[in-house]
């Protein structure tokens, strides 16, 4: 065995890590110091020099994807496949056990995995069987209470609601919710976890099996497992395991997801004996890329505490870029992705990165126009949106009742009581008589021998789609959508989910309002716009989306960044509200997890690091005036470069004391009283920049202080 292939390329703290001798080791360090590189070449120096057979070796990583390369590389260190030894992700791992003792699991072999969609539906059928009203219970509540009570490892059974009636109602629907679950067979992926932890506590000769089998267990981003992830991971290596794990609190980005950053101090306690390794050179960033994340990060309290440095160059500035609005923070981008690319930059060096999903439109949208291939990681893309497709679908069926698909779509999305049956015998009639399924169904809906439950619900779909056709003519675009997303109650749908997700959804489907806002038709087209827009979304939908293996710019939210690294990245929409999220501002720990988010959204980038944000954003349908994220102003003025064309600014982004009596390049005076549409009266504090880019600083009775662009904001002064 070459030993020197695998400490080589390593330092000295990375060396003692690896070839730490067989006790438990957590590596602790920050972004970009190689911890995953460790665990690779930790695997490699147990296979090839401690004896280890890779049967006996089971690594965790956080994505399928970095599953794939971590094999790769621990084969390519040892210089020849290593089939046998098990690389993956908690969930696919769960599964994989589960599939191979499913009678110690107590499931039936052909169990079946529910996404995410699938147990929204269960939920809904169990809520039914109850008599349940699914207004007052929300399914997308109830759904998100049975995964975090499955993510801390409780059962129904577990609970006690006390006097509390609706958590009665929660339990009770959990109960009944396992109970179907169990019947059919169907397994959510919490329940991976939540069976695969029980599949320890239940068969103890299974366990002791697997603990003789797995001597060595090692995890990634341990920083992000939550409570059963953990007990798993904690039964397997036993009392007397050496499991090795590597992680960062720094970048423990999935709290609202229920993952325990104490687990890494849990660790030290359950396993004592346990070796800490701390790295603190990074190779991936430039020292100014660093040092701006270093100064980002020091601002949050409670850190294990880490500093990192560089041998490598001081790099460029970090540039920031204060765009106009959306599209111009957009066109900036792509702007510099294109001269990048034409001085020979591939395309899959740079990234793109955002807080939200929604944000990638605008940015598709410039990509596509400007013919660059581009790959949106860990999301669908805008148009592909299931709540997207469902609008969508909306306005097809109003645009022409023919359109099958569509009123397959949404005939009963939001639910409506027309259930699978229903739509079998329409398909069977619309077959029979060669017609559309609209026309099956108004022939249903008037059919006296139907049962009167669904001939009413069928009537009540018919009915709102004519609604919506007549309220919609004449409408502009964005007023035709903007009616229908809430008039089909697909907003009030989606609104019902309180989580992350739901929220995420609404946002999307008035995106779509803004997206039909800006919609511009082809010069010479004589479609109606409807129709024209609808196929833009169709085909933008099907193309233009580049392969894995294609050289294209890569699109991502910072949460999928995790782990990755880019050349270049641009981190954008970097205003408060939108990052830090509006919902993080009021609670001191929220913040500081999007402060790390941030942190990690900076470490991704090696040479070159850009921050945008846009004086006015149109997202969602609304427009807001944002102030710089507050995240801006904690990097050291040093290290950063103001990017603002024709327009010199030199003041701080704190505001300074209002100074009385001197007027703005606009023309307004500091001290004036003015008014706003919006946001009422207020009194000019400050001003900064000339032209289109002159924005002031008003303080609002009602709202406070906040920046506005002159040329945008029509104060009126008073
Ligand atoms: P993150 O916290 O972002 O997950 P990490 O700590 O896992 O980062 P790696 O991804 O392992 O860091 O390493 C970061 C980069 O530095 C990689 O490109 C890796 O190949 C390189 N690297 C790590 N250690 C060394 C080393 N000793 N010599 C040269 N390059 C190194
Ligand atoms: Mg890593």
């Amino acid at each position: 065995m070459d030993v020197t292939a695998i400490l080589d390329p390593l330092n000295d703290a990375q060396r003692e890590a690896v070839t730490s001798p067989l006790e438990p080791v957590l590596v602790l360090a920050g972004a970009g110091s190689g911890k995953t590189r460790v665990l690779a070449h930790r695997v490699a120096w147990l296979c090839g020099v401690e004896g280890v057979s890779p049967h006996g070796v089971l690594a965790v990583t956080f994505t399928n994807k970095a599953a794939g390369e971590m094999r790769g590389r621990i084969e390519s260190l040892l210089g020849m496949p290593a089939g046998s030894l098990w690389v993956g992700t908690f969930h696919g791992l769960a599964h994989r056990l589960l599939r191979m003792h499913w009678r110690e699991a107590g499931l039936p072999q052909t169990f079946t995995v529910l996404d995410s969609d699938d147990q929204l539906r269960v939920v809904k059928r169990v809520l039914k069987d109850l008599e349940l009203d699914d207004s007052r219970h929300p399914p997308r509540e109830l759904q998100w209470f049975i995964n975090a009570r499955k993510d801390e490892g409780l059962r129904a059974e577990h609970l006690d609601a006390g006097d509390d009636p609706n958590r009665q109602v929660l339990i009770r629907v959990y109960a009944a919710y396992q109970a179907a679950c169990d019947a059919g067979g169907l397994v959510d992926f919490a329940e991976l976890l939540l069976r695969a932890h029980e599949l320890w506590l239940q068969n103890e000769d299974l366990l002791a099996h697997y603990r003789r089998r797995f001597g060595h267990v090692l995890v990634d981003e341990f920083q992000d497992t939550n409570t059963i992830q953990y007990a798993w991971l904690r039964n397997l290596a036993g009392p007397g395991g050496v499991p090795f794990v590597v992680g960062d609190d720094d970048q423990s980005i999935y709290g609202w997801r229920g993952a325990k950053v104490e687990n890494l101090r849990r660790f030290q306690k359950d396993f004592p004996k346990t070796r800490l390794v701390k790295l603190e050179q990074n190779y991936r960033s430039t020292g100014n890329i660093l040092n701006a994340a270093n100064a980002l990060i020091a601002n949050n309290a409670g850190r294990l505490g880490k500093r990192l440095w560089t041998e490598g160059i001081e790099g460029d500035p970090i540039r920031v870029y204060s765009a106009f609005n959306e599209r111009d923070e957009a066109d900036f981008v792509i702007g510099r992705i294109k001269a990048l690319a034409d001085s020979g930059t591939p395309y899959s060096d740079m990234a793109v990165l955002y807080r939200s999903n929604a944000q990638s439109r605008v940015f598709e949208e410039a990509l596509i126009t400007q013919r660059i291939p581009y790959r949106v990681y860990g999301g669908l893309r805008f148009f592909e949106r299931a709540e997207i497709k469902d609008a969508l679908a909306y306005l097809r069926l109003i645009a022409n009742r023919g359109d099958d698909p569509a009123f397959e779509r949404i005939v009963n999305v939001p639910t409506r009581g027309i259930g699978a049956r229903t739509i079998d015998a329409l398909r069977d009639y619309a077959r029979a008589n060669m017609t559309s399924l609209w026309n099956a169904a108004g022939h249903l809906a008037s059919d006296e021998g139907v049962n009167r439950r669904t001939s009413n619900a069928v009537r009540a779909f018919l009915t709102l789609i004519e609604a919506l056709d007549a309220h919609t003519r004449g409408l502009d675009l964005h007023e035709q959508v903007d009616h229908v997303i809430e008039a089909s109650g697909l907003v009030a749908h989606h609104g019902k989910d309180k989580s992350e997700r739901g929220d995420a959804r609404v946002e999307n489907l008035q995106e779509l309002v803004s997206a039909a806002r800006g919609f511009e038709p082809a010069p010479d087209s004589e479609m109606r716009l409807v129709d024209e827009f609808l196929a833009h979304a169709a085909l933008e939908a099907g193309e233009a989306q580049g392969g894995a293996w294609e050289d294209c710019v890569q699109m991502m939210t910072m949460h999928s960044a995790k782990g990755l690294e880019f050349p270049t990245v641009f981190i954008t929409g970097m205003e408060d509200g939108l990052f830090p999220h509006q919902r993080s501002l009021q609670d001191p720990r929220g913040l500081e997890e999007e402060r790390r988010l941030c942190y990690v959204g900076a470490t991704r980038a090696m040479r070159e690091l850009y921050l945008t944000y846009a004086e006015q954003r149109r997202l969602h349908g609304i427009d807001t005036y944002g102030l710089p994220s507050r995240f801006i102003s904690e990097l050291p003025g040093e290290l950063v470069e103001e990017i603002r064309p024709h327009v010199q600014v030199s003041r701080p982004y704190a505001p300074a004391a209002p100074r009385r009596a001197e007027t703005t390049p606009s023309g307004i005076s500091l001290g004036q009283r003015v008014r706003h549409r919006k946001f009422g009266e207020g009194v000019v504090l400050n001003y900064e920049g000339q032209g289109h880019h002159a924005r002031v600083q008003v303080n609002f009775e009602n709202e406070g202080a906040k920046w506005l662009v002159v040329a945008y904001a029509n104060l009126e002064t008073m």
